[in-house]
C-alpha cells in the first residue's frame, strides 16, 4: 500500500472518531452522579435532569453555579436528591421547568421564576412537551413525591419518569425513582424502543439491578446506563449485578461523572 493511500485510509477512519469526540451531529449525555444528567441535542439544546449537582459522587464542586447553558430543567419528583439545585439553576440560567403541576407550584413558591414554569412546559403523566429539537414525554413512575423545604413537606404531585426523543438522535428514558412496572411495556409500544435507558438500580428506595434488568426488557432498551446507586450505603445495587441480570440482552454503559458520551 502506498503511503498516500495509507494516509487517506487513516484519515477516513479518523473522521468519524473525531466527530464522535467533538459530539458533532450527535447527542451528548453527561452523568453528574446519582440521578443527575444533561442531554445535549445535535442542535445544542441542553436538558438538565434531576439536578442534585452537590451529590457525593459529583465530579466537581459548585456545578450548580458553573453549568453554562441550560434550556430546560426536568424534575422527576419532589425529593431533595432529585430537586437538588433546581431553583438556583433556574434563576441563573433562565431554564424552563418541566415537571408535574404540583411540584412546579411548590418550586415557584420556593423561588423558581414563575414565567419559566408555565403551562408550555409544566404538565403531568401522559403529557408531551416540545423542548427545542427534543420532545419530553412524562411517564409513570411508582414512588412518592413530597417536597421539603424550611417550612415543612409540601405536596409534590405524582412522581414521573421522562422519555426524551431527540430529533435525529436517540430515544432516552430516564426512569426517575421507581420499581419495575407493567406500565413500562407501554413505552416502546407508544413511543418506540428505547435506545438509552438511564435506570435506577440501587434498591431500597427504587428497583434493584434485577428489577432494572426486567424493566430494560420491558422497554426494549439497547443500552442501559445505571444510576441512583452507591450514593448512600443503602443504595447497594451495583452495575456488575445489573450486567449479570441482563444476561447480555442489553449493553451496560457505566458513565464516568462529568464526562460526555455521544450517542
Ligand atoms: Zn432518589
Amino acid at each position: 500500500m502506498s503511503s498516500k493511500l495509507r494516509a487517506f485510509l487513516a484519515g477516513l477512519l479518523a473522521l468519524p472518531l473525531a466527530a464522535a469526540a467533538q459530539g458533532k451531529g450527535k447527542t451528548e449525555i453527561t452523568w453528574y452522579g446519582h440521578a443527575a444528567f444533561t442531554v445535549k441535542t445535535p442542535k445544542g439544546t441542553v436538558l438538565l435532569i434531576d439536578p442534585w449537582l452537590s451529590n457525593p459522587k459529583a465530579p466537581a464542586q459548585g456545578l450548580a453555579d458553573s453549568l453554562e447553558k441550560v434550556d430546560y430543567i426536568l424534575v422527576s419528583h419532589g425529593h431533595f436528591d432529585h430537586v437538588g439545585e433546581t431553583v438556583a439553576i433556574g434563576k441563573r440560567t433562565g431554564a424552563k421547568l418541566i415537571t408535574n403541576f404540583e411540584l412546579a407550584k411548590a418550586l415557584v413558591d420556593a423561588g423558581y421564576p414563575k414565567d419559566n414554569a408555565g403551562f408550555d412546559t409544566v404538565g403531568n403523566v401522559g403529557g408531551q412537551v416540545k423542548a427545542g429539537d427534543a420532545t419530553v414525554i412524562m411517564v409513570t413512575a411508582v414512588h412518592s413525591s413530597g417536597f421539603g423545604d424550611e417550612s415543612g413537606t409540601k405536596v409534590g404531585g405524582n412522581p414521573m419518569g421522562f422519555v426524551v426523543k431527540v430529533e435525529g438522535g436517540p430515544e432516552i428514558y430516564h426512569t426517575g425513582d421507581t420499581d419495575v412496572t407493567q406500565d413500562m411495556r407501554l413505552i416502546p409500544e407508544r413511543y418506540g424502543p428505547v435506545d438509552v435507558m438511564l435506570a435506577c438500580i440501587g434498591g431500597h428506595f427504587t428497583m434493584d439491578p434485577k428489577g432494572a434488568a426486567l424493566a430494560a426488557s420491558f422497554v426494549r432498551a439497547k443500552v442501559v446506563v445505571p444510576m441512583h446507586f452507591g450514593t448512600f450505603p443503602v443504595l447497594a445495587g451495583t452495575p456488575e449485578e445489573l450486567i449479570r441480570a441482563l444476561k447480555g440482552k442489553a449493553k451496560v454503559l457505566v458513565l464516568t461523572p462529568g464526562r460526555a458520551t455521544s450517542f
